[in-house]
């Protein structure tokens, strides 16, 4: 939105100016499809160009990139993270996370993690929630070579559902046949797992969810686990409910810088008002 975007960076501006930096803990961003550009651009897609561009500030302004399993081991110890701590996660498992996410990556020795909706991986099709213009999915030898380079493979649920609507033995089933799915194919264990959609955790049409929740993620033997929930991440969050900065096709570097410099989380109590209030979502 030009309001939120325009905000944030008169904000990081502003800030900057006072010499004044909020600083925030750690950063998880969340990337979607790392496209070629062009007027089929969907919102949280971002141009190859624009991601070079934003992997060299990374590298360039000094941060310390890691994984969210390596995120979550100091959260869960109640470590402070270090300083200008960065995680780059990609959710789905897009054809374009392997042909133009992973040569950028690479080149800038970038650690990251990938969650794979797993059922899907390998299909000839695009994936379906996104219609015929959707992205392919890679197939598991690209998701391997992406493993072998140091990334991490983690679960993003088997068949991408819509998880407060299903039961308990539903949901622990997308949790496990996804991770299992993953590990029989990589031959390594699966730690992490990233909720499809945006939802809050808590909504009066699935009050028990985040206690559902948690107990199908232990069940299944995952150790943490993102959401779409804007925000940072400190010492003392829940390692099952971490929140992620999106980054989407109107990221200019000025709206990035301000996203990694704790100007942009002002928008999570307008985004848990929108979900509480406005947005529809799927009946089950
Ligand atoms: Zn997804």
């Amino acid at each position: 939105m030009k309001a939120e975007k325009e905000i944030s960076v008169l904000l990081s501006d502003t800030l900057d100016l006072i010499n004044s930096p909020l600083a925030p803990a750690a950063t998880m961003l969340v990337y979607h499809r790392i496209e070629d550009g062009g007027a089929s651009m969907l919102p949280d897609s971002v141009t190859l160009t624009e991601f070079q561009e934003q992997m060299r500030y990374i590298t360039d302004e000094g941060y310390s990139p890691m994984t969210v399993r390596e995120l979550a081991a100091l959260v869960e110890a109640g470590e402070e993270p270090p300083e200008k701590s960065i995680v780059v996660t990609f959710d789905d498992g897009y054809l374009d996370t392997y042909t133009h996410a992973f040569p950028e990556l690479d080149f800038f020795r970038m650690p990251a993690t990938v969650f794979l909706a797993a059922g899907h991986i390998g299909a000839s099709t695009p994936f379906p929630w996104l219609g015929s213009d959707g992205g392919k999915p890679m197939d598991w030898q690209q998701v391997g070579r992406l493993q072998k380079a140091g990334i991490e493979i983690a679960s993003h649920t088997y068949s991408h559902p819509f998880t407060p609507n299903l039961t308990q033995k539903e949901l622990c089933l997308e949790l496990e046949r996804s991770k299992r799915t993953i590990e029989e194919k990589l031959g390594s264990p699966v730690h992490s797992l990233a909720l499809p959609y945006s939802f809050p955790l808590r909504h009066p049409r699935w009050p028990s969810f985040k206690a559902r929740l948690k107990e199908a993620l232990h069940a299944s033997g995952y150790v943490c686990c993102c959401t779409m929930q804007r925000g940072h991440i400190g010492p003392r969050d829940d390692v099952f409910a971490l929140r992620r900065i999106p980054v989407g096709r109107d990221d200019d570097l000025r709206l990035f810088r301000a996203k990694l410099e704790g100007c942009f989380a002002w928008t999570a109590p307008l985004q848990a008002l929108y979900q509480r209030f406005l947005k529809s979502y799927p009946t089950p």
